[in-house]
């Protein structure tokens, strides 16, 4: 099994290209079970308020591009890190049939999606144990400048 502890965006992404959930690029698309086809459903919130709720969106992937991102969030933007999905553990629930409202797979399409889950699986690299770490000056410089550059990272 590969080592990604220390391994870059970049050289993830170089070992993930051939990603079928992502595209090597380390976010995979997710869909809610109310997806219809348009990136929000409006229901109310548990207070009454008329909502917008997302129902399309991206989460880390299963492959080394998406675990790198997902180590690299964790160390350095927790926030980021907090409020993102991950696939790895939307399959795990869907393949041991606990409730889980997201899925890789496009409700709107008719297959069968029991068989990609645990092809899913079948893929997933192993997340190393990871130290939150307060980022040095530079890391911080660096991340103001992506964040300046990519609206993502
Ligand atoms: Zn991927």
């Amino acid at each position: 099994m590969l080592d990604i502890t220390n391994m870059t965006v970049e050289a993830a992404r170089k070992v993930a290209r051939g990603c079928e959930y992502c595209h090597g690029e380390g976010l995979a698309t997710i869909f809610h079970r109310l997806y219809d086809g348009a990136p929000y459903v409006s229901r109310p919130a548990a207070d009454g308020t008329p909502r917008r709720w997302v129902t399309r969106t991206t989460a880390y992937c299963v492959c080394e591009a998406g675990r790198v991102i997902a180590m690299n969030h964790q160390k350095h933007s927790p926030d980021a890190f907090a409020k993102m999905k991950d696939l790895a553990e939307i399959v795990d629930d869907l393949a041991n049939g606990r409730e889980q409202p997201w899925s890789p797979d496009d409700p709107t399409d008719t297959h069968d999606p029991t068989a990609s889950w645990s092809k899913l699986r079948a893929q997933m690299v192993r997340t190393p144990p990871v130290q939150a770490v307060k980022p040095t000056a530079t890391e911080q410089h660096m991340k103001k400048r992506d964040d300046d550059e990519q609206p993502l990272w």
